[in-house]
């Protein structure tokens, strides 16, 4: 159901008043569920002050070493950037954002991954999620603090929630492969290539990446990601005979 399915995923935090910071912004907006990825800090009694009445979140938070582990079961994760990237990533509005949030937690976990204090989420990080969204702040400061951006996105996520409420659910018959089968995916792909000789291992270029990008854009839903699956299978039995 939805507010409970959203999770706010915190990667390599260094600050743990943030931490609890976060915790209170979530509960204040209804939501429950934290991941805290690799914090670089202690989960401690500043947290606890800063979390106020919102100890519970923090308490029940889920830690794990990587972002892949945190959004493996999730068929839908947004990252947060403050700033655009080289390689750019299909991006949604706050607001869409949060619509995208409210739909699809109705058949499943989603995410909303923020990243560090000094440094936000890596290329990598960010190229594991479905989309991006950017806080359109001032352009000439646009950096929120970590639990001021959780907390934004959060209240748009409760807007589009509480709109839901009057209105008619939406259908969507689409089922979405998680995180984890669109990894293996990817996995099986780049070793089909490297195979056929398509991705010279020693030069392979950006070609994955553009292809995730490619992939992540059409969003392929469960059936077809099967049938892609055995297009594959299908080069692999034919290479493996030759
Ligand atoms: N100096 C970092 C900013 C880190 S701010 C950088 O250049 O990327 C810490 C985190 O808060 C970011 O990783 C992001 O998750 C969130 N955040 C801050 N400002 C934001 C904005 N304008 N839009 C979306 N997320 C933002």
């Amino acid at each position: 159901m939805a507010l409970e399915d959203i999770r706010i995923v915190l990667v390599n935090t260094s600050h743990s008043g943030n931490i609890g910071s976060v915790a209170r912004a979530m509960k204040t907006m209804g939501l429950s569920k934290l991941y805290l990825v690799d914090p670089a800090c202690e989960v401690d009694s500043h947290a606890s002050a800063l979390a106020a009445g919102a100890t519970d979140v923090l308490g029940n938070a889920t830690i794990v070493k990587e972002l892949s582990e945190a959004i493996e079961d999730c068929a839908l994760t947004i990252g947060t950037s403050a700033r655009s990237r080289t390689l750019s990533w299909p991006m949604v509005e706050p607001r869409e954002c949060a619509q995208k949030l409210v739909n699809e937690s109705n058949y499943g976990p989603v995410a909303l991954v923020f990243g560090r204090e000094n440094s936000g989420l890596t290329n990598e990080e960010l190229q594991l999620c479905n989309y991006h969204v950017c806080i359109p702040a001032n352009p000439e400061y646009s950096s929120l603090n970590l639990a001021m951006a959780v907390q934004t996105l959060t209240y748009e996520t409760r807007m589009a929630f509480l709109d839901t409420q009057d209105a008619q659910p939406e259908v969507d018959d689409a089922v979405y492969p998680s995180a984890k089968q669109m990894a293996l995916f990817y996995e099986h792909l780049e070793s089909t290539l490297n195979e056929t000789g398509f991705i010279i291992k020693q030069h392979p270029g950006m070609v994955m990446t553009k292809l995730k990008r490619l992939f992540n854009r059409a969003r392929p839903e469960d059936q077809e990601l099967n049938i892609l699956r055995g297009i594959l299978t299908s080069i692999n039995k034919s290479t493996n005979n030759k």
